[in-house]
């Protein structure tokens, strides 16, 4: 399984990561309304408009998500910040390669999910698996000694309420996340969208090696063949140039928004006036015509 890490960190102090749309999340997307009422769920009280508050001043200046684990600094009334750590429980290795199996099976909602939608199947297929998608106020295991959450939470602040303010803190910033990019809530069940995608080639390629070849028949065909691919490359070859200026920044929509990004322009518009500057020079240069990079 691929880890992503998203390190953040600025300065101490009230000026890390600021919720942002805190007021509209509930209202948006139905796994957005999902992971605030499962927030609610936990009957947080007072905690909860704390956390929010916290969320909103920026007082959470690290957050690293690294799959299921995710780690965090809070600001809070001490001087030292508190240090987090939230452990998601994902499918054991033989139920995580169900799902994956079930969702490369399906295109559609693999292509969903690229889009940043999230079929409500998904969850389907979570749950059949005893694993809920979304963190859930009930223990999985519940005992009198020891009880089993779905969430592992952890801060190092002296309130024993679980989750704290602080914890409330993160799992709002990570509700905005969720929010535009729906993946993260598979990622932190331990599924990579970019090992679906590898699935789904190798299932592709499984399916095309089992297929019988066409035996060639006649070698004037194939130099036929060759004749012909040979003219469609040249015909590639020529319209790669209207190619790169039509998709310049694909690339960059691709790999879609920086988690928890809190400029004031967006940083993919701001890297797609460069790229857009950079590509005709590219294209002289990829063309054999000598450029002049001065200026
Ligand atoms: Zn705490």
């Amino acid at each position: 399984m691929s880890k992503k890490r998203y390190p953040l960190r600025v300065a101490r102090g009230a000026h890390g990561i600021r919720a942002q749309d805190l007021r509209t999340l509930a209202r948006t997307v139905w796994w957005a309304r999902r992971w605030i009422a499962s927030l609610e769920a936990m009957r947080l009280g007072p905690r909860f408009g704390r956390g929010r508050q916290y969320a909103v001043a920026g007082q959470v200046t690290e957050l690293v998500l690294e799959g299921p684990h995710v780690e965090a600094t809070v600001v809070g009334s001490r001087e030292a910040p508190y240090r987090l750590t939230l452990d998601f429980t994902t499918p054991d290795s033989a139920a995580r390669e169900r799902i994956a199996a079930a969702i490369a099976a399906e295109p559609m909602m693999l292509g969903r999910l690229l889009t940043d939608d999230l079929p409500t199947e998904i969850e389907s297929l979570f749950r059949t698996e005893g694993i809920p998608l979304f963190p859930q106020a009930e223990p999985l295991v519940w005992s009198p000694t020891k009880s089993v959450y779905d969430v592992k939470m952890h801060c190092s602040c002296p309130d024993w309420a679980r989750p704290c303010k602080h914890l409330v803190a993160v799992m709002l910033l990570l509700g905005e996340e969720i929010a535009q990019r729906p993946t993260t809530l598979l990622s932190l069940r331990g599924i990579e969208v970019e090992d679906l995608v590898l699935k789904i080639e190798d299932l592709r390629l499984k399916i095309k090696s089992s297929t019988p070849q066409s035996p060639i028949l006649n070698p004037q065909s194939s130099i036929f063949n060759l004749q012909s691919s040979i003219f469609n490359l040249q015909s590639s070859i020529s319209n790669l140039q209207s190619s790169i200026s039509n998709h310049q920044s694909s690339i960059l929509k691709r790999l879609g928004p920086i988690p928890f990004w809190r400029g004031t322009v967006r940083c993919v518009d701001s890297l797609a006036r460069i790229y857009g500057r950079c590509q005709p020079v590219a294209a002289d240069a990829s063309a054999g015509k000598s450029i002049d990079l001065r200026g």
